[in-house]
């Protein structure tokens, strides 16, 4: 079956997301834009993910994930097919945080809310930062948890995994790459890759459209993982 997804957004968690970024709101949004399945993705941490899950219920499928800044200053995408794997992975990432704190009055808030889009709590270290692991531990630790890593976009001239190493290294068995854009030229360079296409929204009107299209034998975060991870490795 074909589903549309969108499989990189930012929720209030995130310090340069709006605060209107609540679990609620995306998930309402991305229902009206006709999505099947979305990904939230704060940097650093996942503290609304089990909110936005409750909150989507069956309306729509939620795929856990994070975007991590890896010590080189490149973003990854880290999906897991369930909460208990992403939260594992995020008590290891909490652990290699580098101890700067946030100022919300320069960066932006960094809410956790419930599925009733009550503010419960504050991250109060700086999630927008590199964290004390490479790209290559990550991936590494990622797989052993049984989830898949998928480089955020690599289209863009900062963050990226090509504008902070200038190459994918092959052992990382990485099988798809995002894009910010559909730029033909770039993604037929990069012809050996999949390729998909996120929002990387940080405000509820850039949520996707029913744009980018993944074939899979089922909706669900196993399927959705399987699409997007290295066959080794799954
Ligand atoms: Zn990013
Ligand atoms: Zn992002």
């Amino acid at each position: 079956m074909k589903i549309a997804v969108d499989l990189h957004i930012h929720s209030a968690l995130s310090p340069c997301a709006d605060n209107d970024m609540t679990p609620n709101n995306i998930v309402n949004m991305a229902v009206l834009k006709g999505l099947d399945a979305i990904a939230v993705t704060d940097h650093n941490s996942c503290s609304n993910v089990e909110a936005v899950m409750k909150v989507a219920g069956d309306r729509i499928l939620v795929l856990p994930g994070m975007e991590v800044q890896s010590r080189e200053d490149v973003h990854l995408l880290c999906y897991f097919s369930s909460l208990e794997a992403l939260f594992k992975f995020d008590s290891y990432i909490r652990k290699h945080m580098n101890g700067m704190q946030n100022i919300s009055e320069i960066f932006g808030n960094q809410y956790i809310m419930d599925e009733f889009d009550r503010i419960t709590g504050e991250r109060k270290d700086m999630l927008l930062s590199s964290i004390n692991l490479s790209v290559e531990r990550i991936v590494q630790l990622t797989y052993d948890i049984g989830g898949v890593v998928v480089p955020a976009h690599v289209d863009r001239p900062s963050y990226s995994i090509i504008s902070q190493l200038g190459f994918i290294p092959p052992d990382l068995n990485i099988r798809v790459l995002e894009f910010s854009h559909k730029n033909e030229s770039i993604v037929s360079e990069m012809q050996e890759y999949q390729h998909i296409i996120s929002s990387d929204a940080h405000s509820l009107g850039e949520i996707l459209e029913r744009i980018m299209f993944l074939e899979v034998k089922d909706l669900s975060t196993t399927a959705i993982i399987q699409w997007l991870g290295c066959p080794c490795v799954i």
